[in-house]
């Protein structure tokens, strides 16, 4: 059981940054994230794209904005709980309890929602016997390369991951990568990439293809893919990757018993408090009169979630306000010499 003063569900652009104020008030924080990486939709959805309304930083992608919160809560020293997901919370007494998915529990007077648009998942074959393979011959993402090499690798998805997955395999696996359509949506650069390996037979290219069924007992030996003209096809392979894009869901939030209104949760804007004492909901998730699901609105909120939570966390304590730039005791906080 972790007890921590709060516990910060996303680690989106709005979690990190509430997680710099939380630091700096002088509160200990946890942060759990669904992704294996850090970053919310910044990194996931758009890590190279430019983003020219963060205040005085004209220009920066979303990676280097991850990169830089990042840097801000370093001399915290917060843990993170990633490729973990919040399933479960519970009162107890003045205090919350936490499960995640990974059967981590975690006790707060705090809880910090920054869960942006839900956790993001694949998207998945709608075939039934795909479920039977998942996480053992068949991924939805790609965590060791390493246990392809030399074997067979279908791969599904006419987008970057499968373009990009197909020409990094094809160095040392048999490739065969499946689309539905004749076009591919990834960069075109891939596209001609993976057209000239196709030339070579280092990748077989299949369009106008879906997965339809896969066959084996513990270990897969062939799938079967069906063309838009209703033949099947039946290939030998020892892999199936699958990349559809991410879908978000709103999941275990939507059952906590908070107020939801249009995949959203209503907080009063004096400090992001949701229907729920101690808990808070911040950035995309939150709704109030005037809401603008903007990353610099996330950081406000995130700030005064913070300085809502202290009060719970050390009820005899009372909060002052001070700045960075003169109070010794943030400037101790953040280890400045
Ligand atoms: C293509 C694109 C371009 C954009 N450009 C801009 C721009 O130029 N300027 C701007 O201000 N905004 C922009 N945005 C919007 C901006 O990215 C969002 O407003 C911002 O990411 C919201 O931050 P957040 O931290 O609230 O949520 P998110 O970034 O969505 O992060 C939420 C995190 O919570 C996690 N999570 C959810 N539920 C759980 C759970 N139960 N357990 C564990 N983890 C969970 C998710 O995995 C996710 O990582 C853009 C968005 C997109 C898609």
């Amino acid at each position: 059981m972790i007890k921590t003063e709060a516990v910060i569900i996303g680690a989106g652009p709005t979690g990190l940054f509430c997680a710099h104020q939380l630091g700096i008030i002088g509160l200990k924080c946890e942060i759990i994230d669904n992704l294996d990486k850090i970053g919310g939709q910044c990194i996931e959805l758009y890590p190279d794209k430019p983003i020219y309304d963060i205040p005085a930083v004209p220009e920066c992608t979303g990676e280097e904005l991850t990169n830089n919160l990042i840097e801000q809560i370093k001399p915290f020293n917060f843990n993170f709980h990633l490729s973990d997901r919040v399933e479960e919370i519970k009162r107890e007494n003045d205090q919350w309890s936490l499960k995640t998915s990974k059967g981590k529990e975690f006790l707060t007077p705090n809880i910090i929602i920054a869960g942006g648009v839900g956790s993001f998942e694949p998207r998945k074959f709608p075939v039934k016997s795909a479920e039977t393979f998942e996480n053992k011959c068949l991924f939805y993402s790609v965590k060791d390369k390493s246990i392809f090499k030399d074997k067979s690798v279908c791969i599904f998805g006419g987008g970057d991951s499968a373009l990009d997955w197909a020409i990094e395999l094809s160095k040392t696996s048999k490739v065969t990568l499946v689309h539905r359509r004749d076009e591919f949506r990834g960069a075109q650069s891939s596209v001609d990439k993976a057209m000239q390996l196709s030339k070579e037979k280092k990748i077989e290219i299949c369009t106008h293809f879906q997965l339809s069924n896969l066959k084996g007992n513990e270990q897969l030996e062939s799938i079967e893919i069906k063309h838009d003209d209703g033949k099947t096809k039946e290939i030998k392979t020892d892999y199936v990757l699958g990349f559809f894009g991410l879908i978000m869901q709103l999941g275990p939030i939507l059952n906590w018993g908070l107020n939801v209104d249009k995949k959203t949760i209503p907080v009063n804007t004096e400090n992001f408090e949701t229907n729920q004492k101690g808990i808070f909901a911040i950035g995309d998730l939150c709704s109030y009169p005037g809401k603008l699901k903007l990353i610099l609105s996330g950081f406000h909120e995130g700030a005064l979630a913070a300085r809502g939570a202290f009060k719970y966390a050390r009820p005899d304590e009372k909060l002052r306000f001070e700045f960075t730039t003169t109070s010794k005791a943030v400037q101790e906080r953040l280890n400045i010499k």
